[in-house]
């Protein structure tokens, strides 16, 4: 069936980094339900020939209650990313969805390495909350990658994560100089965990120039490209 495209309400704007912020919107025509790692398409009225589509993860499960907690950083000169920043509680957006296939396979069956950057951290986010919602006992372990201190998002969410559930292991990483050196950086940590280990089941997210060296490393390493998740954001 076509998704729809309704309008939803702004219900709260939370700064979650000098650069990050979260809204919570609910749609106005009927619920969307969604899986853990989908998105939805924001229709933006901006850019030369609007809507401008804009994709967002989902950052926490489906609720009962319908609201979806959407979470994004402020691209510089970004038409979308802008536009949502100057949204305040009790307006109002079009949206779509929900979207795409960055979920967990049935059965699951391996353990599961987490990499992402930036708010390529958002859907894992989502995958874990409901994970643990739901008490699946498979190893995680979570390489978040932040361009500077300032920026490590989720990183309380993360800590109490991994004293709460054993079964949990998190690795954060700043890379202050750009995306090449978050790559560099990830893949030093990633060889000693994979490197002649178990197959584990690799989900990657942020922008090509990151997610694209870190799926080369694991079909080099001999996954078939099938056993990677990868969702990219540009
Ligand atoms: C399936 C999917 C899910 C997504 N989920 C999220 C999400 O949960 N949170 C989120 O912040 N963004 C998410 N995005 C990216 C989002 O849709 C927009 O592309 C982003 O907000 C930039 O849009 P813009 O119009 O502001 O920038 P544009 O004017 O489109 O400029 C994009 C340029 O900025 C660079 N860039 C820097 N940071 C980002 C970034 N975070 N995303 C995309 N491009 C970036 C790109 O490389 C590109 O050159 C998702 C994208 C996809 C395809």
């Amino acid at each position: 069936m076509a998704e729809i495209t309704q309008p939803a309400t702004v219900l709260a704007v939370t700064d979650l980094t000098p650069h990050v912020r979260q809204l919570v919107v609910k749609p106005k025509t009927s619920k969307i339900s969604f899986q853990a790692g989908q998105w939805v398409s924001l229709k933006l009225p901006v850019g030369p020939k609007p809507p401008l589509n804009r994709a967002y993860s989902m950052a926490d499960p489906s609720s009962p209650y319908g609201e979806l907690t959407l979470v994004f950083d402020r691209v510089p000169h970004g038409l979308g990313s802008n536009y949502l920043y100057e949204l305040r509680s009790g307006d109002e957006v079009s949206l779509s969805g929900p979207y795409g296939n960055f979920i967990l396979p049935q059965p699951l069956d391996r353990e599961l390495l987490l990499i992402g950057r930036y708010t390529g951290l958002v859907p894992m986010r989502c995958l874990l909350k409901q994970m643990f919602f739901l008490k699946i006992q498979t190893p995680i372990l979570l390489i978040a990658v932040a361009p500077n201190e300032d920026e490590i998002l989720f990183h309380q969410e993360w800590l109490t994560m991994a004293v709460q559930h054993p079964s949990f292991r998190y690795l954060p990483l700043v890379a202050r100089n750009g995306e090449s050196e978050a790559v560099e950086k990830t893949l030093a940590m990633l060889t000693p965990l994979v490197k002649e280990q178990p197959k584990v089941l690799p989900m990657l997210c942020g922008t090509k120039t990151f997610v694209r060296p870190l799926r080369a490393y694991f079909t080099e390493a001999g996954y078939d490209r099938k056993e990677v998740k990868v969702e990219t954001y540009d």
